[in-house]
């Protein structure tokens, strides 16, 4: 599988019970995963284990536009996250997966966890 915005080989990550697999590319870290997998990683530190690539290289290429599926080659939707209003990834209409930049996984548990954190602080007050 070809990274979809710099066309350089994504490989197979493992993580969790090992039978869950992003695909993430040897270049720009981007990655691509199933949609059913996004919430998973989304609520756990493992995301940012899994998103190595610098936020910086992902910024720019959050810039690449119009990108095609990996998959299917059908050409992705841009979605922003429900929570998360400012980060925005790609999502294929088919539903074989999304991509996220580098970096944007980590942001999006990070916010995530900041919350949980903020939650126990307000929760202790009263
Ligand atoms: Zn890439
Ligand atoms: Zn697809």
């Amino acid at each position: 599988m070809d990274c979809p915005k710099c066309e350089n080989e994504m490989e197979v990550v493992r993580y969790g019970a090992g039978d869950r697999v992003v695909n993430r590319c040897t270049s720009c870290h981007g990655m691509f995963f199933k949609p059913v997998d996004l919430k998973r990683l989304k609520n756990t530190y493992k995301a940012e284990i899994l998103d190595a690539g610098s936020a910086k290289v992902g910024r720019e290429l959050n810039k690449v536009e119009n990108i095609d599926c990996p998959e299917c080659g059908t050409r992705m939707e841009k979605v922003h996250d429900d929570d998360q209003n400012h980060i925005w990834y790609e999502s294929c209409p088919t539903g074989c997966g999304v991509y996220f930049d580098a970096g944007e996984l980590s942001d999006l548990s990070q916010d995530t966890f900041m919350d949980v954190v903020k939650g126990w602080i307000v929760g202790k007050r009263d």
